[in-house]
């Protein structure tokens, strides 16, 4: 299917699927999908995204990510979703498009099984997070659509409750360019910054020269001693931070539970968890957990990870990648149940190609539409 098609098959809502998926009846011979036959037919196409400035990580640089942009087909209905794959996630174009040809959604003829089609993409492969939050969040979107309801109403959210979203912002060398890019955080009212490089403190000075709106900390593994990030920890504290992200590698769990004991801000877990399992063990070295929709396998579970941190007593974060609207307005259904948000990764990318979730006096706000609230561009 080509790009053009793609787009032109997604605008006019097509009453057929927009690629006939082979798939295969219990007798192994392979049967055609085509529309209006009470099946799920899913179809797929890559899409890089172009990024608006070059992203500086405390292990790497980049100016693209790779995605994969997803249709689901039911009875004429298409919901959308989506696979961003930054390169440390370990998924790639290759690796999503290759889980998704194997998976014969055709087989459920009833869209509202959520738990058993999550069960069976656990079943075709361990993994491939990206590529399963990308089926989830698709099979939301129509299954909003089908009901006629967002899903902030269908979970029983308020939507004014959103939080903020902070923006994130990297550490330049050149004073000029350093300002213009604290200035573009203008309508933000919280400011993330990425730490674990060369240049943490002097980041931080720079912004407090122009602004003195909160700010929020991900040190992104960088930090490698507990001293250290426990120093960092306290002087951030005098800086209007209000919890820092990831302070030191994952594998370092004591380090960080011993850094949590003793510092003045809440530490949060992101690199550290992917799924629902791993919320319980992160109580013990984090206070809160940073839930992001490709790595929890898309809403469904992220939703549950958010009831049960909740429920732990713990804060709740939610992220995103580097991403088009589709999935960031789908992570924002969530956002009134939890305490922070970083919903940027749309803001991020030149080529978006939905309309969805809008940033309002630095809140999140989720659009008033069925499923995932985005409409193609
Ligand atoms: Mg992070």
């Amino acid at each position: 299917m080509d790009r053009r098609n793609f787009l032109r098959t997604s605008a006019l809502g097509a009453m057929v699927a927009v690629a006939s998926p082979i798939s295969f009846s219990a007798n192994g011979q392979a049967t055609k999908q085509t529309g209006r036959s009470g099946r799920l037919n899913l179809s797929f196409e890559p899409y890089e995204l172009k990024l608006k400035h070059a992203f500086n990580l405390a292990k790497h640089q980049r100016t693209t990510t790779p995605d994969v942009q997803v249709q689901l087909e039911y009875d004429g209905i298409i919901g959308y979703g989506e696979a961003s794959m930054p390169p440390y996630l370990g998924e790639s174009v290759e690796s999503v498009t290759s889980f998704l040809s194997k998976l014969d959604l055709s087989q459920f003829s009833d869209p509202f099984r959520i738990e058993e089609i999550h069960d069976y993409m656990d079943s075709v492969a361990p993994n491939n997070r990206a590529a399963k939050a990308s089926v989830d969040i698709a099979l939301h979107d129509l299954l909003g659509k089908i009901m006629g309801q967002p899903w902030y109403k269908i979970w029983g959210l308020d939507p004014s409750k959103a939080p903020n979203t902070s923006f994130t912002i990297s550490y330049d060398a050149n004073p000029v360019e350093m300002q213009a890019k604290i200035d573009e955080t203008a309508p933000f009212k919280v400011i993330k910054i990425k730490m674990g490089l060369d240049h943490d403190k002097e980041l931080v000075k720079a912004i407090r020269e122009r602004t003195d709106v909160p700010i929020c900390v991900d040190a992104n593994q960088g930090w490698s001693s507990k001293e250290h990030a426990l120093e960092m920890c306290h002087w951030l504290n005098e800086q209007n931070c209000l919890f820092v992200e990831q302070p030191m590698p994952k594998e370092m769990f004591e380090e960080t539970a011993w850094v949590k004991e003793r510092s003045p801000l809440p530490i949060i877990a992101d690199e550290f968890l992917q799924r629902l399992p791993d919320v319980r063990r992160a109580a013990q070295a984090y206070d809160g957990i940073n839930i992001k929709l490709m790595k929890s396998t898309g809403m469904h579970e992220a939703y549950q990870m958010a009831v049960l941190a909740r429920a732990l007593g713990m804060k709740v974060m939610l992220g995103c990648m580097t991403e088009t609207s589709c999935a960031v307005t789908a992570a924002a259904q969530l956002s009134p149940m939890v305490d922070w948000a970083d919903l940027d990764g749309n803001l991020l990318i030149a080529n978006d190609r939905f309309d969805g979730i809008k940033i309002v006096d630095g809140q999140v706000t989720i659009p008033d539409r069925p499923g995932i609230g985005v409409e193609l561009l």
